[in-house]
């Protein structure tokens, strides 16, 4: 699906200047579920937003489906990670006042410019898959930090990205919500063949995943 070679991001110079991805490499083919594991400040959310097509590297190459992300111009990338890719942040960024389903079809309708009958059934079946069927008309800021988080999965696979990028998806949820979350992310993998890099401090969290990857000084340490 996509391959980092030799991926380096510096920030700031002289004094100020952090070097956090040292020379990265890493390939993920299609439908892997995997962990990216490090400790703060490892670089992992650089390396989501990298891979997200948000941010340039410093230097270094990055393909995704055939296409050289490194010398697309903002036009071409905006474009192709609205089709592509998906994401999951740790603070769920719902609208409060909207409901679970405007939440989810909202994006694609600014972006398409209108709202058509197909992208909210489309939303409805995607938040039923999450369990939410009872809250779909719910205004999210009366969702719980499980439930919220639920919709933002959702949202994330609107468009049906091949790629879904998530930092730290479970970290502001208790045991239980983080593992449902987990499960049901594992649950559209296996279903759908979505690809998901997610990262995360967590250990058992990560253990869910097929694959960890770790981070460590800029690599990739195991
Ligand atoms: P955490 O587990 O705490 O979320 P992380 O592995 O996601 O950490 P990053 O957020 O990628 O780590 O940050 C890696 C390093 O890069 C940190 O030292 C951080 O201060 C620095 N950094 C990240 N973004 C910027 C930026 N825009 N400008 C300057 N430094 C930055
Ligand atoms: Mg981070």
């Amino acid at each position: 699906l996509l391959e980092v070679s030799d991926l380096f991001k510096t920030f700031g110079s002289g004094e100020a200047e952090t070097r956090v991805l040292r020379g990265l490499s890493l390939t993920l083919a299609v439908g892997e579920m995997a962990a990216l594991l490090g400790p703060s400040g490892s670089g992992k959310s650089t390396l989501l937003t990298i891979l997200g097509t948000l941010m340039k590297p410093t230097s270094g190459c990055y393909t995704m489906l055939g296409q050289d992300l490194v010398t697309a111009d903002d036009r071409a990338l905006t474009e192709f990670r609205n089709r592509h890719i998906g994401f999951v942040f740790q603070f769920h960024n719902l609208l409060p006042d909207f409901t679970a389903l405007e939440n989810v079809v909202f994006p694609t309708a600014v972006r398409e410019g209108r709202e058509t009958e197909q992208a909210r059934e489309r939303g409805r079946e995607l938040l039923v898959r999450m369990g939410l069927e009872a809250r779909v008309d719910f205004p999210s800021a009366n969702l719980s930090g499980g439930q919220k988080q639920r919709v933002a999965v959702a949202r994330a696979l609107m468009n049906r990205p091949e790629l879904v990028l998530a930092d730290e998806p479970t970290g502001n949820l208790d045991r239980d919500s983080a593992m449902q979350v987990m499960d049901l992310i594992a649950e559209i993998n296996r279903d759908e063949g979505t690809t998901f890099l997610i990262s995360t401090h967590d250990e058992k969290i990560a253990s869910l995943c097929a694959r960890q990857i770790v981070v460590g000084d800029g690599l990739v340490t195991g």
